[in-house]
């Protein structure tokens, strides 16, 4: 009798209600995955679900808001029903910015950044892990940013949240090794998204002078590294944070 083949596995992708997080789900669904759809707006989350769900692929949507504790217990739990058992794949990929030079930043503004993007990922993953540890199989994958290597001037509280976040994928990938759980981050540079369609037209002219790419990314660009990842191939990868920045910092 030849072994059955591995269940399909599911992953679940916070943010997705646009922008990368989106496109990691249309990408992983698409390339077999079960996907479980996060964020705070349920409408977007629906309608991507029934995209995903048109193309044949598996998709639920769970209200997940990472600034709120209760929300994220409640979120991991319904993801939980919603797989029939342990989520495979954790794409930490929701993230907010409020600008501001330091020096006038409001404890208010550092909070929620960093509640957001570094605890709320935290808490989530510590949710979901104690499944993958059971299982002895499981993938995180944490979306931190280019700048969270470089430092950028008027973002404090975001570059902190995603240094942060390395700091996390580095520390994970060490306890979680044992139980065949990798844990690696992805860097993505300027990605067009509508995180930087604010940007002016001298703003992005300074940005593309600095990529040797000479391109603003995709989402599909992060899409395609988280995609490989989460994948069986990358199974001897872990800690490492993955630049998806068309080499404006290497
Ligand atoms: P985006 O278009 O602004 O999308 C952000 C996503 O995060 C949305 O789906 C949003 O959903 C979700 N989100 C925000 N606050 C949330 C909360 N409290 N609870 C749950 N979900 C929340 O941003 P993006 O450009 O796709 O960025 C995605 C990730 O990549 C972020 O972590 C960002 O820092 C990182 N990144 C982006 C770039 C870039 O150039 N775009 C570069 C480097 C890194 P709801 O509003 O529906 O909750």
């Amino acid at each position: 009798m030849t072994a059955s083949a591995p269940k399909t596995r599911v992953a679940l992708v916070t943010g997705a209600s646009q922008g990368i997080g989106r496109a990691c789900a249309l990408d992983l669904a698409s390339a077999g995955y079960r996907v479980i759809i996060a964020a705070r707006s349920a409408d977007k989350l629906a309608e991507l679900a029934e995209e995903i769900r048109a193309s044949g692929a598996e998709a639920h949507p769970v209200a997940l808001d990472l600034s709120d504790a209760a929300s994220i217990a409640a979120a991991a739990k319904a993801a939980e029903e919603a797989a029939g058992g342990p989520i495979d794949i954790l794409v930490n990929n929701a993230g907010v910015t409020r600008d501001g030079l330091a020096m006038r930043m409001s404890a208010e503004a550092w909070n929620e950044v960093i509640q957001t993007n570094l605890t709320g990922a935290f808490l989530l993953t510590q949710a979901v892990m104690r499944g993958m540890i059971k299982q002895r199989w499981g993938r995180i994958i944490n979306i931190s940013s280019v700048v969270g290597q470089s430092g950028n001037p008027g973002q404090a509280n975001y570059v902190a949240s995603k240094a942060g976040l390395i700091g996390l994928t580095k520390s994970l990938a060490l306890e979680l090794a044992g139980r065949n759980v990798t844990v690696n981050a992805v860097a993505p540079g300027f990605i067009e998204t509508a995180m930087t369609a604010a940007l002016s037209e001298q703003q992005r002219a300074a940005i593309l002078d600095k990529i040797p790419l000479g391109r603003i990314g995709a989402a599909e660009d992060v899409a395609a590294a988280v995609r490989y990842l989460a994948s069986d191939q990358a199974g001897y990868v872990t800690g490492h944070v993955l630049n998806v920045n068309g080499g404006m910092y290497v």
